[in-house]
């Protein structure tokens, strides 16, 4: 399963002296077919035909054999991965990772000294778990999952909150409190619930499922935790079927993650003095990333400049100008990079970052004022001198 702990784990890997392989494969069920076979087979030739000059024979030969390894495990395997699959191979390295990924992605192959994860933490981002719980008087289900796909985890009625059967020799509003206690005892452990899931599987973002009043009740009794993740209310009954649940709530989800986006957007335009809790444009964002201050990263997702790694102290850095083969915190020499974007979302990745990615040409728009890039920080930084 694709998680953030397998993704950074897979990012941590390096492989200098044997290529690795990456293979992202969008799979279509129903398309399983010949053309299928052949865009497979002429993925994995172009790679092996394209293979950096700088290999070996006995890397070229790895390369090979670990390519004729996927060709046969995607043939026999293809049906078990839903809607696409991740592979990472490095067969000297002993590394074979298949991962199934919950949403389509573009095909591709690239063959480096790493495993290429920039795919992975891209769908990431689409697929933010949540949690939705339908409420009532006296049932409650709960559900998790993201925009894929969601499960049902948890389904529970509360025998004892009495109905109006139930009054018997009580007066009228006695019982009305006798069972306005029960109800409330009903909340509570529903929220004990919640509270439990929230911390077996992590999710920022709840929707709640019930009638304006029960939900304004319910919201009362939630453990302060979980009832900051409440982004939004659907209007269900708690027989609701899986499939109008699922819809419902990525309709709230998608709503509020765009407004999340539009909100990151303009404190970047708009917000605070350079330096103080955002940064704006690749360099400054690049030197935030170097002092560990990244909160929330924001890029165009078209966006690409050059830039360079250090192969000693492995800081990133924009091109320089009078130092243009030297790192400028240690001296060291530089990898060039065509795009350096990868590595900076990489980076944010590790300092545990959330990365948002534009992708309407109206957000785009929006962040050219930013130069396309830009970050909020956790931090700020004393710039020194007098106050
Ligand atoms: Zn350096």
């Amino acid at each position: 399963m694709m998680t953030r702990d397998k993704i950074e784990t897979l990012s941590g890997i390096s492989t200098p002296d044997w290529p690795t392989i990456s293979l992202y494969l969008r799979i279509e069920k129903e398309r399983i077919d010949e053309d299928f076979s052949i865009r497979l087979k002429n993925l994995l030739s172009d790679a092996a035909e394209n293979l950096d000059a700088m290999y070996s024979h006995e890397q070229r030969e790895a390369v090979l054999s670990d390519l004729g390894r996927i060709k046969e495990f995607v043939r026999d395997r293809q049906d078990r991965y839903g809607r696409g699959l991740a592979l990472f191979v490095n067969g000297h390295d002993s590394l074979w990772e298949a991962l199934e990924i919950p949403s389509q992605v573009e095909s591709r192959i690239s063959i480096g000294t790493s495993p290429d994860v920039f795919p992975l933490i891209r769908l990431r981002e689409q697929l933010e778990p949540f949690c939705t719980c339908l409420i009532s008087r006296d049932q409650a289900r709960i559900f998790y999952g993201h925009m894929g796909k969601i499960d049902e985890i948890d389904e529970y009625r509360d025998e004892m909150v009495p109905g109006q059967h139930d009054q018997g020799g009580w007066s009228q509003s006695r019982f009305g409190r006798h069972v306005e206690e029960h109800v409330r005892g009903h909340f509570k452990e529903t929220a004990g619930r919640l509270f439990a899931t929230a911390e077996e599987r992590p999710f920022r973002l709840l929707v709640l499922g019930g009638t304006d009043e029960v939900v304004a009740a319910f919201v009362d009794v939630l453990h302060p935790y979980v009832r900051e993740r409440h982004v939004g209310t659907v209007r269900l009954l708690p027989e609701a079927n899986i499939n109008e649940v699922y819809q419902e709530s990525c309709r709230v989800i998608s709503k509020w993650l765009e407004g999340e986006k539009q909100r990151v957007i303009h404190a970047l335009r708009n917000q605070a003095p350079e330096g103080e809790l955002r940064a704006t444009g690749i360099g400054p964002t690049i030197e935030a990333l170097q002092r560990g201050q990244i909160m929330t990263l924001v890029l165009d997702a078209s966006f690409e400049t050059p830039g360079a790694v250090c192969r000693n102290c492995g800081s990133l850095q924009i091109p320089n100008q009078s130092s243009p083969s030297n790192c400028i915190y240690c001296g060291g020499s530089l990898d060039q990079k065509d795009n350096i974007v990868p590595d900076v979302v990489l980076g944010s990745f590790r300092q545990d970052a959330r990365i948002i990615f534009l992708d309407t040409s109206e957000q785009q728009q929006q962040s050219a004022d930013i130069g396309g890039v830009g970050a909020l920080l956790r931090f700020a930084v004393t710039t020194g001198g007098t106050q």
